[in-house]
């Protein structure tokens, strides 16, 4: 459905997007993640032809971007980072401009409805879009992006900003779409994107660090186990401490956890060294806050990764 083909972006010395290519099928949840100024909103503006690349090419339901932008711009809805709101405007004003701008060719009335309906704001055409929550101003982007039924849905980081409950409704929300649309959303947390997403794509400086189904990116990690643990004391002290442990492969100092650091350590199949943690910290007197088996190797996954493509680990 879409195709994206060695895109680079350059603005002056800066190389935003580098030589990026992917392709997202019909039907698809697409997680786009990355650090802020990996380059997602940048990419983003160029599939949904607001701003040119510098090279390379985009292709959307057999349409490019660069030669037919009208044709290829009418099979794509996009919420931006900043959503293009008229906040003076009613919901039901707006959703109604924004018909007609578009040129939607559906029955007026009964497609803003459905539309309304599908992002919970059936009872909100009257209200003035300034006066709603982040929230709702945020679903009223999601109603712009779904006017014409295009068949892909771009979304640059559509959970930014709200509250947790939000947050949960906002998920749902892309997961339906995806039963109709072939969906491209970025985000800079990983389990927003891992909650929602059949695919994930990292991208860090530009580049393109790992592109695997969900599921696959955990198991790419195989090979041994995984545990994350919060530790107080010397960070030099308790890795080297841990390191000790027979079993262990690898230990990684992750971020402060405030009180304490993070830990990450790997160990041999079929080991449980949770005892020997335990007496190695109590050894050089350094608590242990908390120990986690497993479930961080997705995160350790992505902060690895962006580590290394930084070219090393921040001290
Ligand atoms: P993300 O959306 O992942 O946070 P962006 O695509 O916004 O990243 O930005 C990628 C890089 O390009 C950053 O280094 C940013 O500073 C730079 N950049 C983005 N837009 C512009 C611009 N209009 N002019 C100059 N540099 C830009
Ligand atoms: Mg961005």
């Amino acid at each position: 459905m879409i195709e994206v083909k060695n895109l680079t972006k350059r603005y002056g010395k800066i190389t935003a997007v580098d030589d990026i290519s992917f392709t997202v099928d019909t039907g698809e949840v697409l997680g786009f993640l990355g650090p802020n100024g990996a380059g997602k909103s940048t990419t983003m503006n160029i599939i949904t032809g607001y701003i040119s690349s510098t090279s390379g090419t985009v292709t959307v339901d057999g349409s490019e971007i660069l030669s037919e932008p009208k044709k290829t711009k009418q099979k794509i809805g996009y919420l931006p980072e900043i959503p293009p709101l008229y906040i003076d405007m009613t919901v039901r004003k707006y959703l109604e401009f924004m018909f007609d701008l578009k040129r939607v060719k559906l029955p007026k009335k009964e497609h803003i409805a459905e539309i309304m309906r599908l992002v919970g704001l059936d009872k909100h055409g009257k209200r003035l879009i300034k006066n709603l929550s982040k929230g709702f101003k945020q679903r009223v982007g999601f109603a712009q992006a779904l006017l014409g039924n295009p068949p892909v849905i771009i979304l640059d980081e559509p959970t930014v900003g709200l509250d947790p409950k939000q947050i949960i409704e906002i998920r749902k929300l892309i997961k339906s779409l995806g039963k109709k649309h072939t969906v491209i959303f970025s985000s800079h947390v990983l389990s927003e994107i891992s909650a929602t997403c059949d695919r994930i794509i990292i991208i860090c400086d530009g580049k393109i660090i790992a592109d695997a189904k969900s599921n696959e990116l955990s198991a790419a990690l195989s090979g041994g186990q995984r545990m994350s643990l919060v530790a107080e004391g010397k960070p030099a002290e308790i890795t080297s401490e841990l390191e000790k442990i027979p079993a262990v492969t690898k230990v990684r100092r992750g971020g402060a956890a405030d009180p304490g650091v993070k830990y990450y350590v790997e160990y041999k199949q079929g080991e449980d060294i949770r005892r020997d943690v335990f007496s190695a910290m109590e050894r050089i007197n350094a608590p242990i806050l908390e120990m986690k088996s497993g479930d961080e190797s997705l995160e350790e996954l992505y902060l690895r990764l962006t580590e290394n493509a930084k070219g090393g680990e921040a001290s």
